[in-house]
């Protein structure tokens, strides 16, 4: 075990628990709590805890992995109001937009507790196997105090600024990118069809060409062309880091012409499929055309 004493986790989803699993795996001590039950979700070896007041009576840092910002500050809140606390440091490695990590951060410092604001990318097979990269906005003291931490749980941990959001920033440019790729690449695709090109095809020439993305490194290849669609990402979650991505723009005032047209087609097609895996835009896309087959 670690010296630096227990460390909490709170949120054992689909990523939370991975996260959890390679920090006792790394050999630090935890102390974890879910609402929806801890025991059967927390990693051999760590402590069962039975409420967040628990785990920041027990943790001096708690990282947490839950759905939204909503969950994010009533999390937060519990924390600062918990009896006997010990929790000096929240890592909040959860999606929920700049304005609510701000808040967030706003309301643990007048309790004497810092926020970082940390969310990761690389989705569910990446938190498994510790790949995933780490968007952290805090002090640079704060990073290099818990580098051991963020290494354990995620390959590349970057230390992207000082203030609680820019972490949020960082990850909403890099879903909204995603997202982009995915659409722009199924166009593309249907484009070239309607033409009688093959869709392997296309993809071999862009792999080594100019048009080059993730969709048609990764997505494309191994969850389309496959015709398993199963990147593990549902759309409607997409959608939340979209919309979040257009309030900041929007409160921002940066250019949004390409994230409007993201966000339409986007949002036709959640709402057509909310359940779909985030790579069945391309059927929907596909299917929404005349020309492609
Ligand atoms: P999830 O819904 O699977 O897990 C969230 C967990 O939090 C659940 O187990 C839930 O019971 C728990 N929880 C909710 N409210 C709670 C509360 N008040 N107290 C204690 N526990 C509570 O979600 P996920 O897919 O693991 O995603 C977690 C976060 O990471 C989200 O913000 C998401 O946007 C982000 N994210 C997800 C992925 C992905 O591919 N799933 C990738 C990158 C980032």
């Amino acid at each position: 075990m670690k010296s630096e004493g227990l460390i909490g986790f709170i949120g054992l989803g689909n990523m939370g628990r991975h996260m959890a699993a390679n920090l006792a795996k790394a050999g630090h001590a935890l102390v974890a709590f879910d609402a929806a039950g801890t025991a059967e979700r927390a990693p051999p070896g760590a402590q069962v805890a039975a409420s967040t007041d628990e785990v920041a009576s027990r943790a001096e840092t708690v990282f947490l992995s839950l759905p939204d910002g909503a969950a994010s500050a009533s999390v937060a809140q519990e924390i600062a109001g918990a009896e006997g606390r010990l929790t000096a440091c929240v890592v909040d490695t959860s999606t929920i937009g700049v304005e609510a990590a701000c808040r967030i951060a706003q309301s643990l410092a007048a309790a004497g507790v810092e926020y970082i604001d940390a969310p990761v990318s690389g989705g569910v097979a990446g938190a498994a196997a510790a790949t995933i990269s780490t968007m952290f906005a805090g002090s640079a003291q704060s990073f290099e105090r818990l580098f051991p931490a963020l290494k354990a749980m995620s390959k590349n941990p970057f230390h992207v600024g000082t203030q609680p959001g820019q972490g949020q920033a960082m990850k909403l440019a890099n879903n909204f990118l995603s997202g982009l790729a995915m659409a722009g690449t199924s166009e593309a695709v249907c484009f070239g069809l309607s033409q009688g090109l093959e869709m392997k095809t296309m993809l071999d020439v862009l792999n080594v060409s100019t048009g080059r993305n993730t969709a048609t490194s990764d997505k494309f290849p191994n969850r389309v062309v496959t015709d398993t669609y199963d990147a593990g990402f549902l759309s409607a979650l997409y959608m939340k880091d979209l919309r979040l991505y257009m309030q900041g723009v929007q409160a921002a005032r940066t250019p949004e012409d390409i994230a409007t047209a993201c966000l339409g087609v986007w949002s036709r097609f959640v709402d057509a499929s909310p359940g779909a895996d985030f790579t069945e835009i391309y059927r929907f896309i596909r299917d929404s055309s005349s020309g492609a087959s």
